[in-house]
């Protein structure tokens, strides 16, 4: 499908909205007393999110909150931290409740030794009422990806697995400072396979400094070829006033929004063409995958892991940095991983930023995600005049169209998606400087 090109509407940097207000609107002020509460109020199933802040190498485009996993110590104290908050969540959970999904992410799981990680679960297991049989899921760095893990994820039960591939091109590995040949991804797909993983997802990039279409192209025929079940195609975002890790990448390399914009569109028809479904804005994924198949029935979500079948109102971040998300708070752990340990010594839960979702927010919020993950969203009450004139100009390139309350956007507006969403959101005016391009 042809995307028409509009640079200026994609000019102004806009958020991902993983949550509605985002990161960027949370304050200092949230602590445990508003965690108890909230926690308090949850009631039947719900979703935990784990939070390991460590890898083995660190890649230079990285925006994830994550160190090195050089020393052995620095990581059993963070382990021994985390193990603390498990039991004091454990303690603070109404006895309605269930944990039906789990979720590891970082940094890498697999930092950690397969023991250890097999000790994190047991760990989850004793304090923390899990269903029998929850779904698991976890991103897995494949430099680090050793046999033993095959064992370890068989015993857990988990059926989701995230690779961070970003591209197949050596020249653009050494760009990016992440070399990983296609052999140890290869060697992981075939592992994770034998280990039960049914849903295997590869995080892929355009826009890397030097990248031709020829080399996405490449990477996204290699993808196919490697039956991932479910892709995601980011953007690279270079802010290295805000990553400083970034400025060892040669920024004089990177692709302008034009070639990122046809790189994005040339994508996005390669995979449709191969047989996936595109999933809002930047997911793809093979019929059958059950997050085609909630797309496809209506039931996508949107979290902070990006596109998601996963209903649960309330999903429980634990570890440093780790978000919690309830239909009326937000709330950020400390992300200081020195400063993490010490309030549990203390006993203390270490939510320390986040913000009240308002009801005005709560609508808000709806909106935004029905607009990424449908296409379209009930807009009524929300379409003042400042709201109607910023919403204007993809009106008048009809990109966007409103019937009535309805505000729906164009399938070939796809690329818009991000920045017709962020029309609804007023803390974006005040300040665009901490997000990426739209494209
Ligand atoms: S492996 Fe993933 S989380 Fe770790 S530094 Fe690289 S991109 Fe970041």
């Amino acid at each position: 499908m042809y995307w028409p090109h509009y640079p200026e509407l994609l000019a102004t940097p806009v958020p991902r909205y993983t949550s509605f207000p985002t990161a960027a609107e949370f304050r200092p002020g949230i602590g445990p007393a508003d965690m108890a509460e909230a926690i308090g109020n949850a009631r039947g199933d719900i979703s935990l999110y784990v939070h390991i802040p460590f890898c083995e190498k660190i890649c230079w485009y990285c925006g994830c909150n994550t160190a090195a996993a050089n020393r052995a110590q620095r990581l059993a104290s963070y382990m021994d931290a985390l193990y603390a908050e498990i039991a004091l969540v454990g303690t603070m959970l109404p006895a309605d409740v269930r944990i039906a999904r789990i979720a590891f992410g970082g940094g890498s799981p697999n930092a950690l030794a397969p023991a250890q990680f097999e000790h994190l679960f047991a760990q989850l297991r004793d304090h923390l009422p899990l269903v029998a049989d929850p779904v698991v899921s976890i991103e897995l760095d494949p430099r680090s990806l050793t046999d033993d893990w095959g064992d370890t994820l068989r015993h857990i039960g988990a059926t989701h697995a995230s690779l961070g591939v970003q591209t197949f091109a050596p020249h653009l590995q050494e760009a990016i400072g992440r070399v990983q040949p296609q052999e140890t991804i290869s060697r992981s797909v075939e592992l994770l396979r034998d280990a039960g993983i049914t849903s295997l997802n590869f995080d892929l990039m355009y826009g890397l400094p030097g990248q031709t279409w020829d080399d996405l192209a490449e990477s996204l025929a290699l993808t196919v070829q490697h039956h991932a079940d479910r892709i995601a195609l980011f953007g690279y975002a270079h802010v290295p006033h805000m990553l400083p890790r970034q400025r060892r990448i040669d920024d004089s390399q990177l692709p302008g929004q034009e070639p990122r914009f046809h790189m994005a569109e040339r994508g996005y028809a390669f995979l449709t063409g191969a047989g996936y479904r595109a999933v809002g804005f930047d997911h793809f994924a093979l019929p059958g995958d059950p997050l085609a198949r909630a797309a496809e029935e209506g039931r996508l979500h949107r979290n902070f892991q990006g596109f998601t079948d996963d209903a649960s109102e309330v999903l429980l971040g634990i570890g440093a940095s780790a978000i919690s998300s309830f239909p009326g708070l937000l709330a950020q752990n400390e992300k200081n991983t020195g400063r993490y340990r010490m309030m549990l010594s203390q006993g203390r839960h270490p939510a320390t930023l986040g913000v009240h979702r308002a009801t005005a927010d709560m609508r808000r919020g709806d909106a935004i995600v029905a607009l990424l993950c449908h296409g379209r969203a009930n807009v009524g009450g929300l379409l003042d005049p400042d709201t109607r004139e910023r919403l204007e100009p993809f009106l008048a390139r009809d990109l966007a169209r409103i019937d009535g309350r309805l505000l729906t956007i164009a399938d070939h507006a796809v690329p818009y998606a991000r920045s017709i969403a962020a029309v609804f959101d007023p803390y974006r005016i005040a300040s665009t400087r901490k997000f990426s391009t739209a494209i």
